[in-house]
């Protein structure tokens, strides 16, 4: 029988890493606490192809979006709930210099597939509700996962598996990072960026941003079925609402919203739609990045039974499903870990 492996948090990390492990046949204990800061419960779970300032094509995206689709089509098949919500991405374009760079992935075959023009009703919601002096593109193959509503889906389905014993009481103490380890079977932590805390992480290059984003109601709806991505980035809810966002800073990680941060959505958001808007709430969160923003997945150099998944940064709904499966597959095989995504890295 294989080990029983025990999963300390359960944000996207620990959810991505319960479904790996359970596949291949592994019992589980999972420990959970919410605590301040945890990004999931605030991700808006956004997937861009051409995420960053020059539209290149995000790293490893042909092996790490499909196996995050793939994930995604899973788990809704399993419950009958749609939990990603496919969406093209209208991506403002800023200033000339990014003109530049679009022409140039006009031409580039890898960039180019994932790029089109704007639709007519999307010219239109350009021209009526957008401020794109500079222009505006369409990326392919974008959407956002409901992490909550995915988050809760797997709670609930975990927690009726009969292999799996959430927040069993002997692993208690490991809610506390400095406590005694247990002895039995392989630890997966999946602390988010709390494992900065935690000195058995303390070699990772931790560099956590603190980011938050408004629940807002538009005051002239956009009329294309987007997201848009400009100063501010626009995502619109089944509910009629829409989350704009959002900000990045480096400190105060366990306080909560703040009104410098308002200020700053307010001015990006006006900067990016052209119309009124009514504030219903505001969210904060901690985004798990290190130094060199790749994952971090794989067993401790010094301490063997113990693994991490962790550094999913801001795109954890897209490199987290692809680095939990190579993380089971080295706790299973001893498959051998990309080098980028490979903890060891940090112990050299
Ligand atoms: C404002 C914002 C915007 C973002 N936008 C996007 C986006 O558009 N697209 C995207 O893909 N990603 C986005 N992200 C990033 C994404 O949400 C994260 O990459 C992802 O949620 C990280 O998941 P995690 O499980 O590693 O960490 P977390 O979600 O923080 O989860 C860690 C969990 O472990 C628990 N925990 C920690 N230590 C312990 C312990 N010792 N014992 C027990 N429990 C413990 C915590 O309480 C928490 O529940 C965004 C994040 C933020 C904050």
């Amino acid at each position: 029988m294989k080990p029983s492996v025990t999963i300390v948090g359960f944000g996207l990390a620990g959810a991505f890493a319960a479904t790996e492990l359970l596949r291949r046949g592994h019992r589980l204990r999972i420990v959970d606490d919410v605590r301040p800061g945890a990004a999931s419960p605030v991700g808006p779970g956004q997937i861009n192809p051409l995420a960053t300032r020059r539209f290149r094509v995000g790293w490893k995206l042909d092996e790490a979006l499909p196996a995050a689709l793939d994930t995604y089509r899973a788990a809704e098949s399993a419950c009958g709930e749609p939990l990603y919500h496919a969406r093209p991405i209208l991506r403002i374009v800023k200033d000339q210099t990014q003109a530049e760079d679009l022409e140039k992935r006009r031409d580039e075959p890898d960039a180019a597939r994932w790029i089109r023009d704007p639709s007519p009703a999307e010219q239109q919601c350009i021209a009526n509700r957008l401020r794109a002096p500079f222009g505006a593109f369409v990326t392919y193959g974008g959407g956002w996962l409901d992490v909550p509503g995915y988050l809760e889906v797997m709670r609930r389905t975990l927690q009726s598996d009969p292999r799996v014993h959430w927040n069993p009481p002997e692993t208690a103490m490991l809610r506390e990072p400095f406590a005694a380890l247990p002895d039995s079977g392989p630890t997966v932590w999946c602390e988010g960026w709390r494992a900065r805390h935690n000195p058995l992480w303390r070699n990772i290059d931790h560099n956590p941003a603190k980011g938050e984003w408004m629940r807002v109601r538009l005051g002239e709806p956009l009329r294309a079925d987007v997201i848009v991505n400009g100063p501010c980035w626009i995502q619109p809810l089944p509910d009629g609402t829409a989350r704009a966002g959002a900000t990045y800073t480096w400190s105060s990680f366990e306080s909560g919203p703040t009104a410098d941060a308002r200020i700053t959505l307010v001015k990006n958001l006006a900067a990016t739609y052209n119309g009124p808007f009514e504030i219903l709430s505001q969210h904060v969160g901690v985004r798990p990045i290190v130094r060199d923003t790749r994952p971090v997945a794989g067993r401790h150099p010094e301490q063997p039974d113990h693994w991490i998944l962790n550094g999913l940064g801001s795109k954890g709904a897209l490199y987290g499903p692809w680095a939990a499966r190579l993380l089971a597959a080295a706790m299973d095989e001893g498959a051998p870990l990309p080098r980028e995504i490979d903890v060891t890295r940090y112990f050299r």
